[in-house]
Parts: structure tokens; C-alpha cells; sequence
């Protein structure tokens, strides 16, 4: 019964570092959340950059167009002083609307473009400004999470020690039990109890036969079901 003492202590030990493990990856898993982040905002900032610069461009159009119009309009108002029939002021003057109409719409889309430039500048700024703190944070944090996965890498590496020289200590017939069952890496415990005839975690009956022979405790055992080495009932509390 002395073998599954320390069976039971290496139990504890790869639980323990199966702990670790999981606060390494939640602690990691923080980085990586931060970087997902930064990536999205830099997508969207290069985005609005591109459609910024379209805007702009667009934007020059429309005012350039506008100002040969407004030319055109100025010169079809001083001609109106030199015609003399009704027939060419009636033309002149439908022209003169005509144009009036066009600079109006104009004016309307050159309003719209001043509008969306103005709020994609803002949205620039935001996310120039969210992605400084963000990247800041993001090194304050890994620093954080290196310095909290090493600690734990320390301690994990301290208990593999502990484990191995526990394992020396093992008669050679639980040695390479132990070994092999370890480097299965099962999750959560690499013992399991007897829980009414059947192996507490995957609940495969265990035969009467087999029941005597792990109890009797000189040879260790593995479920049929998971794998794991089976406590004999007077080692499992
Ligand atoms: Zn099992």
C-alpha cells in the first residue's frame, strides 16, 4: 500500500500542475483577446484612411465642377445685358435656371462629402487614439502575464522533479505503470476510485476477479475504459 501513497502524491502533483497549465493558457488567452482587438481597430482605421482619401478626391471633383458651372452662370448673366429679342432673353434665362439647378445639386453633394469627411476624420482620430492605449495596455499586460506564467512554469517544473524522484522511489513493477499512464496525459487525474464495482471516472464495470486482484494491492491496475490506474479501496482515502 506504501506504492499508491506515493501514486496518490504523483496524483495530486499533475493535478496541481494540470492547474497551472490552465491559469498559463486563461492568462495567455488575455494577450491574445488584446491582440485581436488591436487587429480589428487597425483594419477599420485603414479602411476609413482608404475611403478618407476617396472622399477627398471626389470631393475636389465636385468643386472644381461647381466653379465651371458658377463661371458659366456668370457668363450667361452678363450676356443677358447684350441680347435684345425676347426669344434669345427667354433662352438665356432657361439656360440660366438650368444651371442654377445643377450648382444647387452640386452645392447639396459638395455638403454631403463635407459631412462624411468630417465624421470619418473623427473616427480616424478615435481609433488613432484607442490603438496608442491599446497597444500601451497590451505591454503593460504581457509583461504581467510573463512574469505570472513563469512563476508557474517554476512551479510546474519544481513538481515534474518532485514527481520523478517519487517515481524512483516506486517498486519497478509500479514504475513503469506510473511512467506510461502519465504520458497519456490524461485530463483531470491519472488515478481513478472504485465506485461500486466500476471505475468512478468512465464507469466501466470492473470484474469480480480483477476487483480482488486490485485490492489485494501488490500489482497496479488499469480501467479497461480510460486507462487510469485504480486505487485499491483501502488506498483511495
Ligand atoms: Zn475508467
Amino acid at each position: 500500500m506504501e506504492s499508491f501513497k506515493i501514486i496518490k502524491e504523483i496524483d495530486s502533483l499533475d493535478k496541481k500542475n494540470d492547474e497551472f497549465n490552465a491559469l498559463i493558457d486563461r492568462e495567455s488567452a488575455r494577450i491574445t483577446k488584446l491582440e485581436q482587438m488591436i487587429e480589428k481597430r487597425s483594419s477599420e482605421l485603414k479602411e476609413d484612411q482608404t475611403k478618407h482619401q476617396e472622399s477627398k478626391k471626389d470631393l475636389t471633383k465636385l468643386e472644381n465642377e461647381s466653379s465651371s458651372i458658377i463661371s458659366k452662370l456668370e457668363l450667361k448673366s452678363s450676356q443677358l445685358a447684350s441680347v435684345f429679342t425676347q426669344e434669345q432673353i427667354d433662352s438665356l434665362n432657361k439656360e440660366i435656371e438650368h444651371l442654377t439647378n445643377e450648382t444647387n445639386e452640386l452645392d447639396e453633394k459638395v455638403f454631403e462629402y463635407m459631412e462624411l469627411i468630417e465624421s470619418l476624420e473623427e473616427k480616424i482620430n478615435d481609433s488613432i487614439n484607442f490603438l496608442a492605449g491599446s497597444i500601451q495596455t497590451k505591454e503593460e499586460i504581457t509583461q504581467e502575464v510573463n512574469e505570472h506564467n513563469e512563476q508557474k512554469n517554476e512551479l510546474i517544473k519544481k513538481n515534474n522533479e518532485r514527481i520523478k524522484s517519487l517515481i524512483n522511489e516506486l517498486p519497478s513493477i509500479f514504475r513503469e505503470k506510473v511512467s506510461s499512464t502519465l504520458s497519456k496525459k490524461l485530463k483531470g487525474a491519472f488515478c481513478a476510485t472504485i465506485d461500486k464495482d466500476c471505475c468512478n471516472w468512465c464507469k466501466t464495470t470492473i470484474a469480480k476477479v480483477k476487483l480482488d486482484e486490485i485490492n489485494r494491492g501488490d500489482k497496479p491496475f488499469s480501467c479497461s475504459g480510460c486507462h487510469r490506474i485504480i486505487l485499491p479501496l483501502n488506498a483511495a482515502y
